[in-house]
């Protein structure tokens, strides 16, 4: 590296984000110069094919220009404004009632009848835990304090949501989770289903187990339940048959709000325009972030039940105001760019498009079940996890310390494939936007990707 390369620069200055901190000081990293489709491009010229559109979440890929240019007109018209003190602006009032109008409503479901706006899914999902506590406040349920977020589940990194994401390494040193926070079990069938247990009895398992916990917990006391339709940060965990139809009524019995994050689901990824028409799930309240704006802004909504709205109507008019806001919450260039990303969906299709390009996608990597280094493969839409096995049959996973799941990922970004592994597991979430024929290329190089590492290791 030289002394004063773009590489040598970075790595002097920025601290990098969910990365060995120690091992980059080291080695440095890539700098992402450009973008192209479903491509990115580095500063040395290298294309990647980019299967985890950025952060699950550049759906539109990354050379949407109807969007940069909705960004410039709205720069020009009002850089910034905010909703503080009973003001506000169009963008936020255009955006919010196109995003209600869509909203998830599954029969039987109350509708979601607010939103607020933040810059992050961890906002949202942080505002949504506040919200959670002040509404049984306001309900005269003060006990009713506690939230259950899942192994492996992610939220987020503030001080609250690293409380509900149940990464180990989240917590760890960070002095997490606080207390108030517990976490049920991780519902990943592949790896903890008993011998002959089918899908459906791993999930009454769940189920029953997390009915002990609320029982053991003092339902008196338990007051959310956080969950993604499938799990992301923690390894592309579709969820087992009946899972979620058997835990909502458990939800139901005891009283507890269900919060449904939609910050990596909603917006198509999982064939229908949120996980919640995809797994039948009827939430009190709803997050959602990323491709809410194709990640061109940034900007996530918390979108809320009229019985939630109400209470803080009421609490506010009691304490004279509702004390809380981010000032850049709802700001305008983030709402114009988001609006006009929710018409592309609508006028192009993108929901339609996944749904026909999904069963390429996943036939594609299950087409690689073959490989010695397989072990499963499950997916929706365009979200998929690989599971990485010495023995796949036997579920015998490789011995930690040839971070295989790494040496996949490397070996993948040298063959001009970004994909992300979370141990031995792989998460491929491509663009939405990704054709039959990408599709294809993904394939190959991810094959290539496993030969190259398999013939290092075998
Ligand atoms: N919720 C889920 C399901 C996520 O995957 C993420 C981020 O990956 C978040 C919340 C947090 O969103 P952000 O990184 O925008 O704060």
């Amino acid at each position: 590296m030289q002394p004063n390369s773009n590489r040598a620069r970075d790595k002097a200055y920025v601290v990098h984000q969910h990365t060995n901190l120690a091992i980059y000081d080291r080695d440095g990293g890539t700098l992402i110069t450009g973008g192209d489709g479903v491509y990115v491009t580095d500063e040395d010229g290298k294309r990647y094919l980019e299967a985890m559109a950025g952060m699950w979440s550049a759906s539109l890929g990354f050379s949407e220009h109807r969007l940069a240019e909705v960004a410039y007109r709205q720069m020009k018209a009002l850089p910034y404004y905010h909703t503080f003190y009973a003001r506000g602006h169009l963008p936020s009032v255009d955006l919010a009632e196109t995003l209600l109008a869509i909203a998830p409503r599954q029969p039987g479901a109350e509708p979601l009848t607010k939103v607020m706006f933040h810059c992050s899914g961890s906002e949202s999902n942080d505002t949504a835990i506040k919200l959670i506590w002040y509404y049984h406040n306001a309900i005269g349920k003060p006990n009713k304090k506690r939230i259950i977020g899942r192994h492996r589940g992610y939220h987020g990194c503030t001080i609250a949501t690293a409380s509900v994401s149940g990464n180990p390494t989240m917590h760890q040193d960070f002095d997490l989770p606080l207390p108030g926070f517990l976490h049920a079990d991780n519902p990943h069938y592949y790896r903890f289903h008993e011998e002959g247990e089918s899908e459906e009895a791993f999930s009454q398992r769940m189920a029953d187990n997390l009915e002990r916990l609320i029982l053991d917990n003092d339902p008196g006391t338990i007051a959310a339940f956080f969950a993604e339709p499938v799990q992301g940060g923690g390894g592309a965990i579709t969820p087992p048959a009946r899972y979620f139809e058997l835990i909502q009524p458990i939800l139901k019995k005891y009283d507890i709000l269900f919060l449904v994050d939609e910050v990596i689901c909603g917006f198509g990824r999982t064939g229908s325009l949120w996980g919640c028409q995809t797994y039948d799930l009827r939430p009190d309240l709803v997050t959602c972030g990323k491709a809410l704006s194709a990640s061109y802004q940034p900007i996530s909504a918390l979108m809320l039940t009229q019985k939630i709205f109400d209470a803080m109507m009421a609490e506010s008019e009691k304490l004279g105001s509702f004390a809380h806001g981010y000032t850049h919450s709802a700001h305008p260039v983030a709402c114009a760019v988001a609006l006009e990303t929710l018409n592309i969906y609508e006028s192009d299709g993108t929901v339609e498009h996944v749904r026909r390009v999904a069963p390429v996608f996943l036939d594609g990597l299950r087409s690689l079940l073959d490989h010695p280094m397989m072990g499963d493969v499950r997916g929706v839409g365009l979200f998929a996890g690989v599971e990485l096995m010495a023995d796949g049959g036997k579920r015998i996973p490789f011995p930690p310390a040839l971070k295989v799941g790494q040496q996949v990922q490397d070996e993948c970004q040298a063959l001009g494939l970004i994909v992300r592994c979370i141990g031995d597991r792989i998460a491929l979430t491509p663009p939405l936007i990704i054709t039959a024929d990408e599709v294809a290329e993904l394939v190959r190089l991810f094959r290539q990707g496993l030969d190259n590492v398999w013939a290092r290791i075998r």
